[in-house]
């Protein structure tokens, strides 16, 4: 693992209120753009100059945007690219194929976002939300509470911005090109639910109105809100649900993902198979493996009744451990045994590689504690 500290924390955040951040382009469509920049009394196709620099070409410094007038480019640059994300920390892992990243925003929220590199692939996994107002008790990000929502900008810099590091050759062993994202990092993101749908907007338009990806490469993870998956499903995006499930049945699941008190399993179940059957996706079910509290095999055998025979995949999730938690992981061969069940009951299953463990970069783990001086102010609100 190597440490790379770019920016300590400002001392002055301490104490601010959380605030939303000035409009940035990635905010608008291109006609919201176009509209922007004639009101700052610029020819409409500027905006699709602009667009085209942050997009395209993953360039946000204007003395590299040449084909706008040298008069005009920082003005343009200041309105329709202010700095969202002031990088913080980045630490890098598993041979530089994982790297996660510490950002500042305005006001001074923390977030995190991590950058994976495979051999076929590159993933970035995004926050929706500075903190998380879910309270599930075994995640570190759930410990801190909710700070904001983030933008939608803030949301789609942070995989502009990676894209870039990836552009620039810096994950070994994988190709130059971001090609997926997923929205399993800091925050729920159905609870900031315009704001990700506008960003999953941004992130598969074609450059210049955005970033490309297709939207079968986008996965939006989500603790179970259920009148937000069915409106998920009405929006016509093809995105992968994943599901944070980590219990089949009410009486643990009230207490391991608290939502479950509002929405029952059956109910977010019968959610995601309309989800499944509109869209056509598999949904994946994520189940956190939970030493002694979860993974029992009578568990794994009411998990494979529910899911057999629909359109769903299970990932398992080895716990990962947080600072103070009481929960662990189980131990392999309980593990091996739940994924047994599930197949023998027909359920595609696999278990989650551990990507980003060293660095606090994997689930559960993104609680964007601490700063290069061991401050440990975490994002609360
Ligand atoms: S597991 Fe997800 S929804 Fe639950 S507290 Fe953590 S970030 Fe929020």
């Amino acid at each position: 693992m190597t440490s790379l500290p770019l920016i300590s924390v400002d001392p002055d955040a301490r104490g601010r209120r959380p605030s939303m951040p000035p409009h940035h382009l990635a905010d608008l469509d291109l006609s919201g753009r176009q509209a922007l920049v004639t009101e700052l009394g610029e020819p409409a196709f500027r905006a699709k100059q602009v667009s085209n620099h942050y997009f395209g070409r993953l360039v946000r410094d204007p003395e590299r945007m040449t084909d706008l007038p040298a008069a005009t480019r920082e003005r343009l640059a200041g309105e329709l690219l202010p700095t969202l994300l002031t990088p913080v920390r980045e630490l890098a892992c598993d041979d530089g194929a994982t790297r996660k990243a510490l950002w500042r925003l305005h006001d001074g929220s923390l977030v995190e976002s991590v950058l994976m590199g495979y051999p076929d692939r590159v993933t970035v996994c995004i926050s929706s939300q500075a903190g998380c107002g879910m309270a599930c008790p075994f995640c570190a990000t759930g410990q801190a509470g909710l700070t904001r929502n983030l933008s939608t900008a803030e949301i789609v810099d942070q995989a502009v911005y990676l894209a870039g590091v990836a552009a620039s050759g810096a994950v070994s062993g994988s190709p130059p090109r971001l090609s997926h994202v997923v929205f399993m990092g800091m925050g729920e993101p159905l609870a900031n639910y315009s704001r990700v749908v506008a960003a999953i907007r941004r992130l598969v338009a074609p450059a210049p109105e955005g970033l490309g990806l297709s939207q079968r490469h986008i996965t939006v993870s989500t603790v179970g809100l259920v009148p937000a998956i069915r409106r998920l499903a009405s929006e016509d995006l093809s995105v992968t649900l994943a599901l944070s499930l980590h219990a089949p049945d009410d009486e643990l699941r009230d207490e391991l993902v608290p939502v479950n008190q509002r929405w029952k399993v059956s109910e977010v179940l019968d959610a995601a198979w309309d989800y499944a059957a509109t869209t056509g996706r598999r949904v994946s079910i994520e189940y956190a493996m939970i030493k002694d509290v979860n993974d029992q095999p009578w568990r794994a055998d009411l998990l494979g009744r529910l899911l057999a025979g629909k359109l769903a995949h299970v990932n398992l999730i080895p716990l990962n451990p947080t600072p103070g938690s009481r929960w662990d992981a189980s131990p392999k061969p309980v593990e091996r045994e739940f994924v047994r069940r599930l197949r023998d009951a027909g359920v595609s299953t696999t278990v989650r590689d551990t990507r980003g463990r060293e660095i606090d970069g994997a689930c559960g783990q993104l609680a964007a504690a601490g700063d290069t001086d061991g401050d440990s102010r975490a994002a609360t609100a």
